[in-house]
């Protein structure tokens, strides 16, 4: 249906052999392989990291605010441009979540110093989103934390494999929350990862996972546990083996997918160079000392004056897909009435934002076509104006 689809899988043979695999092993979750893909993934992140693989990364974020122990009452600054788990999140443990505002147009990950403007005697943490692939400002917003005793929970659905220097994202706060949903950099369908490099709050995740439960099914069936406690209330955010096994073949592929989305975004920066009317952000962030982003998403600032749907049916016709990252909290009938503090930068980014096709099976020659029919769409839009001035 699309020439250009925004996203595609990079699935072969492999993840078809390792599904089989499963199927003919006739052991379906909580096995074998849930566990050496948690211990993969947590080599990835960091030597002294626990890694407990979960249904998703909005189970994962909703696990990491129930184990540090946010309620009503409580206020979790989360960035004011993030996709909608992160809000709805923190609202169903029934804190009070505060949208903190993007640093600039050049640079769309939460801004410190807007945490900092947030901070109360109420704030209990901080949810900061690696926007895009591209590490947000780590130092600054740890020291930050630290000094005001409040958790720091990174969403690191647009990862993995972000490089903040030379650390890997995720391994900063208390928690790392990681998504493996189909369109993201690791895709299972859906899944998601808790990580973290604290003793209790890895316990308490395994608490949180499965029903507050001691012992795991597999645990049982190979004799070792014959009943068990329930130490703590729980949820079933667990993750199956079919979903690990095809977690472990896209993990093995994932630094050199991350790597051809980085060739495929350098390549876009240089067709949309002269481009006047396309700002592209994150620039700064490439070719960094230390930093590796993961180029999750490639989007762009529309210039106010070009009609966003405009633009985006025009792509359509040419076959090309695209998305918004992301509509604005403000609009949502959920939370039009929250009356949240000014976020301007956000808010402009959400209403100008259009995200570009990107995965790595892309070619340069789609990435052409899409840049080629971009610029056209906006010169013709350009020459109406000039036209009907
Ligand atoms: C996709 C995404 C999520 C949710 O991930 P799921 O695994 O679908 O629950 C959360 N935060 C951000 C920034 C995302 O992009």
């Amino acid at each position: 249906m699309w020439n250009v689809p925004l996203f595609e899988l990079n699935f072969d043979d492999q993840e078809s052999d390792a599904v089989q695999q499963v199927i003919d092993s006739r052991w379906l979750t909580m096995g074998d392989r849930i566990q050496s893909f948690e211990s993969q993934f947590s080599s990835l992140i960091g030597n002294s990291v626990y890694a407990t693989a979960v249904s998703s990364c909005t189970a994962a974020l909703h696990m990491a605010l129930l184990a540090l122990d946010i309620k009503p009452g409580d206020e979790v600054i989360i960035p004011a441009l993030t996709f909608v788990a992160d809000i709805n999140a923190v609202v169903m443990t029934g804190a009070t979540p505060v949208p903190a505002d993007s640093e600039a147009l050049s640079d769309w990950n939460v801004s410190c110093r807007s945490i900092q403007d947030r901070i109360t005697s109420k704030t209990k943490a901080v949810i900061v989103v690696h926007f895009a692939g591209y590490p947000c400002e780590m130092e600054a917003i740890s020291i930050l934390c630290k000094e005001h005793h409040i958790a720091l929970i990174e969403d690191v659905a647009h990862g993995p494999g972000i490089l903040y220097r030379g650390q890997q994202c995720g391994s900063f706060g208390q928690v790392g929350c990681f998504s493996f949903f189909t369109n993201k950099n690791l895709s299972i369908g859906e899944g998601g990862m808790f990580v973290t490099g604290d003793p209790e709050l890895h316990q308490k995740a395994l608490y949180l996972r499965s029903h507050g439960m001691t012992a795991l099914t597999l645990d049982r069936h190979k004799g070792r546990a014959v009943s068990y406690d329930v130490i703590q209330p729980g949820l079933n955010y667990r993750m199956d083996e079919i979903r690990a096994a095809i977690g472990q073949v896209q993990l093995q592929k994932l630094s050199t997918a991350n790597a051809r989305r980085g060739v495929l975004v350098s390549h876009y920066i240089h067709c949309l160079s002269a481009c006047d009317g396309v700002t592209i952000p994150f620039l700064d962030y490439i070719g960094q000392q230390g930093s590796q982003p993961a180029y999750h998403i490639f989007p762009v600032l529309l210039a106010p004056e070009y009609h966003r749907p405009t633009v985006i049916e025009g792509l359509k016709h040419e076959g090309i897909q695209t998305s918004i990252h992301y509509p604005s909290f403000r609009d949502f009938s959920a939370y039009r009435t929250y009356g949240f503090a000014a976020t301007p930068v956000a808010d402009q980014i959400s209403r100008q934002v259009l995200t570009l096709p990107l995965f790595p099976g892309m070619t340069f020659e789609q990435v052409e076509l899409v840049t080629n029919t971009l610029k056209s769409i906006i010169q013709n839009m350009e020459h109406n104006h000039a036209t009907s001035a």
